[in-house]
């Protein structure tokens, strides 16, 4: 995993002064990266039996439909509010100042579906929390949540307490 972190580049100050922005562009480029990625985080869900990967928006979507191809599942999307055109359920959550929303298509989760949602980054675990609780506003089990990244110092598992939460790479 020492090698996955080579690939990835940090950024300090972006998007705003004191983030350490974790940059996974300079990964997905490097062939053989993406490649241990994708089957890092399948591998560890394969036999689980998976029905759906949920990517979150926007760099969750670079990487659950592949996962979700290595692991014969289908792919749904988790998005910011007012992005999809059919009808929605919707889950609000606190962020540091004010609050934000992530909405899902009501149709696309099945009651008792295992579902496992992927993002890139593990940070507070605010987002990754709120997708769970949407997946099981429609009926639909949360397996696991797999992630690229985890930032250990911000103990955002503490959020996913009790689920299958799985990282490649640590901070
Ligand atoms: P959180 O809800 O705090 O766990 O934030 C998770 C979301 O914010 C993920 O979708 C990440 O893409 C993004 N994110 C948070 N912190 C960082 C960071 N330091 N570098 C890159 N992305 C981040």
């Amino acid at each position: 995993m020492d090698h996955l972190k080579s690939l990835i580049r940090e950024v300090p100050d972006f998007p705003k002064p004191g983030i350490n922005f974790f940059d996974i562009t300079t990964l997905l480029k490097d062939a053989g990266g993406l490649k241990a990625v994708i089957d890092g985080l399948a591998g560890h869900y394969a036999g689980k039996g998976i029905q759906t990967v949920a990517g979150i928006e926007a760099r969750g979507f670079i990487f659950a439909p592949a996962v979700a191809h290595v692991l014969g599942a289908g792919f749904v999307p988790i998005r910011k509010p007012k992005k999809l055109p059919a009808e929605t359920e919707r889950v609000e959550y606190a962020l540091e100042y004010g609050t934000d929303v992530v909405e899902i298509h009501r149709d696309a989760v099945e009651p008792g579906q295992k579902v496992l949602i992927v993002d890139d980054v593990l940070a507070t675990g605010g987002t990754a929390s709120a997708a769970a609780r949407l997946v099981e506003k429609l009926g639909g089990k949360v397996a696991g949540l797999g992630f690229v990244i985890e930032l250990d110092f911000l103990h955002g598992s503490d959020k996913l307490a009790g689920r299958d939460v799985y990282s490649l790479i640590h901070y």
